[in-house]
């Protein structure tokens, strides 16, 4: 008998999830409570950990074909706009890890990856919020906001950060506010100025601020998102409130030239309040029973490793190598689901904390940022590169 899996959550962690299930033999509903699959239109950093899944998922080619391939990471001082260090990306970065470092517009991503499920004849449910979810002896029950119940041989909720089924079980409060606040916007490279584009990715570290840039669209737009600290206004769960480069530029204190032109010629830009959540400390948070937890639903992180949605990636890989050890065998659901939490806790746990330990050194001030920017300036490439997480 073909096992269910029930997923909720129709992002870049749910819709994933789904299609690893159906790649371990499962078959796959997937619930999502907005009325069309929508990404925020912002862009994303794809390393070749999360690359290289996507290519063994046939996903590699179209991945490419709408994705950018930065050729270098710059660092770069954002008061003085001295180079720091860089690190070549492009083919040789590619060569090294077996897969290429990408960035992505998110809606592309997302794109892909429900194209890919519906070819898989994934059930894609829209308009439809999961409210409670109940486990039963073998199985598990969800309740939908329309009153109708469903069940499946295993649920897991990809429900985000604010996950309302994280709640259900763990009840473990809400996420945390950071006091960061990411404004981001995204310009046609054709329309910025010729000294303003750029197929590389560019870091500038102020005091208590940074800012990053990267080609999207097939190196067609330029992504900016400039990242600084200060309380959250309105609702943490508002992510795509309206702002003002005036405002940012006021936030981001003194800036180099390159940087305040470029904020000045980026139009629209969004302000997206940073929550988190405290690295997870056992296999437990991840799953219990049939229930297991995915992406930002199970380790929301700040965004300073731009690993997100690679982790989110990384956990649906891992569900589908421990479900396929249960496909046919609904007994062995909780089991291959223990499996799946003890194989990704530890690594999710790690990348939570370095994400944060990053936010510190970007935005560093007095020694502490002088010792930062020497070691970059000194130890360069070996500094930026990351084959713990990248291999
Ligand atoms: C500024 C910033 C920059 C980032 N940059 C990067 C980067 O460069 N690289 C990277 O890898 N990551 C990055 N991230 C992180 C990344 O965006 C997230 O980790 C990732 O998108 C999480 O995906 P998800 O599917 O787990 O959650 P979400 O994208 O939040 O999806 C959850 C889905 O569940 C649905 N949902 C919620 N509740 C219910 C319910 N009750 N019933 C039904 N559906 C429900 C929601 O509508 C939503 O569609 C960044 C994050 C930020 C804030």
């Amino acid at each position: 008998m073909t096992l269910q899996a029930l997923v909720v959550g129709g992002g870049i962690g749910g819709l994933a999830a789904a299609i690893a299930c159906t790649r371990a033999g499962w078959e796959a509903r997937l619930y999502e409570q907005a009325p069309e699959f929508s990404e925020v239109g912002a862009g994303i950093q794809l390393g070749p950990n999360a690359t290289r899944i996507l290519d063994a998922w046939g996903l590699g080619e179209p991945l490419e074909a709408v994705a950018a391939t930065p050729q270098r990471l710059v660092v770069r001082n954002a008061a003085d706009g001295a180079e720091l260090s860089t690190l070549r990306l492009g083919a040789e970065f590619g060569e090294r890890y077996g897969a290429p470092y990408l960035t992505i517009h998110r809606a592309d991503l997302q794109g892909l990856l429900l194209a890919a499920a519906r070819e898989r004849g994934i059930h894609l449910k829209l308009s439809c919020e999961v409210t409670a979810a109940q486990p039963l002896a073998d199985a598990v029950r969800l309740r939908l906001a329309a009153g109708q119940e469903v069940e499946g041989d295993a649920l897991v909720a990809a429900d985000g950060l604010w996950s309302a089924l994280r709640g259900h079980f763990l009840a473990d409060g809400e996420p945390r506010a950071t006091g960061h606040l990411a404004y981001r916007s995204l310009a046609g490279q054709a329309r910025l100025p010729a000294a303003m584009r750029s197929q590389d990715i560019t870091v500038w570290l102020g005091p208590r601020m940074h800012l990053v840039s990267y080609p999207v669209s097939a190196g067609e737009r330029l992504n900016v998102v400039a990242i600084v600290q200060g309380a959250a206004k309105g609702s943490g769960r508002d992510w795509d409130q309206a702002a003002v480069a005036a405002e940012l530029r006021a936030a981001a204190g003194p800036l180099c030239a390159p940087i305040a032109d470029l904020l000045q010629a980026m139009p629209h830009w969004r302000l997206w309040p940073l929550y988190d959540r405290a690295p997870l400390r056992s296999a437990d948070e991840m799953a219990r029973g049939r229930v297991a937890l995915l992406g930002d639903a199970a380790h929301p992180m700040r965004p300073y490793l731009a690993q997100g949605a690679a982790m989110a990636v990384e956990d649906a890989a891992e569900l589908g190598r421990a479900l396929s050890t249960a496909a046919g065998n609904g007994m062995e659901v909780p089991l291959a689901l223990r499996r799946y939490a003890l194989n990704r806790w530890r690594r999710c746990a790690r990348v939570q904390a370095r994400a944060r330990r990053n936010g510190e050194i970007f935005h560093a001030t007095g020694w502490l940022r002088q010792g930062r920017d020497w070691s970059l300036r000194l130890l360069g490439a070996r500094l930026l590169d990351q084959p713990w997480l990248y291999r």
